[in-house]
């Protein structure tokens, strides 16, 4: 679904840096090296950014209005 706004362990805002983060990822960039330049750096966060897969656009169809 959406990537949940902050960090569910300490807190720490990490959607604000999901959309630069997939940018990067689809040039072929290491994840590693993308969320330390992006400032990820506490493993709880990082879980965040690479655990996250995006099921929107595959769920939509289904949800009733
Ligand atoms: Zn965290």
């Amino acid at each position: 679904m959406l990537m949940p706004v902050r960090c569910f362990s300490c807190g720490k805002p990490v959607a604000e840096h999901s959309d630069e983060y997939a940018q990067k990822i689809s040039k072929g960039e290491d994840p590693a090296k993308a969320m330390n330049e992006l400032g990820v750096d506490r493993y709880c966060c990082r879980r965040m950014m690479l655990s996250h897969e995006e099921l929107i656009d595959d769920i939509m169809p289904y949800k009733r209005f």
